[in-house]
């Protein structure tokens, strides 16, 4: 009987210790990446108008993911990759940023990184060619996280950084867009702020948020993009974070530090985490919610919005790569 007992337990310890080995592998990748240039929308985007938009997009990826590839660190792939999106007049962020209520421009940025938690942003920009590069600026340079307005530009100026005026930042889209909204009485919806979160072969994660906020909205608003936590957040030991979407949603509830929280506190996986907060937080909000971007510290990417579309891009050492607008199957 005795014997009996000591075989049994035997027997239970060999099967759990081989379920144990069973335990799918996490792969880890060299390095990730992953670009957002906004979403929002309330319908599927016309194909051939998703193919545009999908070779800036991968445009955009080419310049981060050739510095990561190259050994460069996260912090100038996201950095690059955003400065990259700025100059591009389609997206809501420098070059066709959207406006205000009063017709001009107030830009919102921010970058954090993971390798020691250091963060900067700058809000409500008028004259800063590249939000981005001043949101590093006052991480590096400044014993602070958060510059505004005039402070912000005068600091820019001083660094050296391309200072430029506010009619730089307007396109005729952007204008016609701002027409209508006062025509309406209301707010514009969200739509193509850009971010990008990378990890590089070091191991370091790196995330970047920039935009014009939302359009028609009152002048001195600022939105979620600068708010580290809030839009943007990055820590080597669980994940990097970029979000676009109804800022004060973000704000509210505390996104991208939900996120972190979830996987580091309760130990989500990537998916669980992004789906929790974007699903079950968000989406249960009045607003016009949005998405977010996250690579986590094996380089896992998930993309997660509970819009029509979000603009997107990704790409992993081990080979998987793509661009998408619309929701795409094999996601
Ligand atoms: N999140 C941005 C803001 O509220 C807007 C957007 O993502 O398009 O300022």
């Amino acid at each position: 009987m005795h014997k009996k007992l000591i075989f049994l337990i035997l027997a239970c310890a060999m099967v759990l210790s081989s379920c144990e080995e069973q335990k799918p592998t996490v792969q880890k990748e060299e390095w990730s990446i992953v670009l957002h240039a906004g979403a929002g929308g309330s319908q599927l985007m016309p194909k051939d108008t998703e193919d545009q938009y999908k070779i800036f997009l991968n445009e955009a990826l080419t310049v981060g993911k050739t510095i990561l590839e190259n050994g460069g660190s996260a912090l100038d792939a996201v950095e690059q990759t955003v400065v990259y999106l700025e100059n591009c007049p389609l997206f809501n962020a420098g070059k066709g940023a959207v406006m205000t209520m009063d017709g001009r421009h107030e830009l919102d940025a921010s970058i954090m990184d993971g390798s020691n938690l250091m963060a900067g942003a700058v809000a409500g920009v008028t004259d800063i060619k590249n939000p981005v590069k001043a949101a590093r600026l006052v991480m590096e340079r400044t014993p602070h996280v958060l510059l505004i307005g005039e402070g912000a530009s005068a600091f820019a100026r001083e660094q050296g950084l391309e200072i430029v005026p506010n009619s730089y930042f307007t396109t005729e889209g952007k204008k016609a867009e701002l027409a209508k909204l006062l025509e309406q009485h209301a707010q514009g919806e969200p739509h193509g702020t850009v971010g990008c979160v990378a990890l590089d072969k070091n191991g370091n994660i790196a995330a970047a948020t920039s935009t014009g906020g939302m359009a028609g909205k009152k002048w001195g608003r600022v939105g979620d993009a600068p708010i580290i936590g809030a839009s943007t957040i990055a820590n080597n030991d669980v994940v990097g974070v970029s979000s676009t979407g109804h800022g004060e949603l973000w704000i509210r509830q505390s996104v991208a530090h939900d996120i972190y929280a979830l996987m580091d506190y309760k130990g989500l996986s990537l998916k669980e985490a992004a789906h929790e907060v974007i699903w079950n937080k968000i989406d249960k909000m009045e607003g016009s919610g949005g998405g977010v971007i996250c690579i986590d510290k094996n380089g896992e990417i998930v993309m997660e919005f509970d819009t029509k579309v979000m603009n997107r891009a990704w790409a992993k050492s081990s080979g998987e790569c793509g661009a998408a607008v619309n929701p795409v199957v094999s996601e």
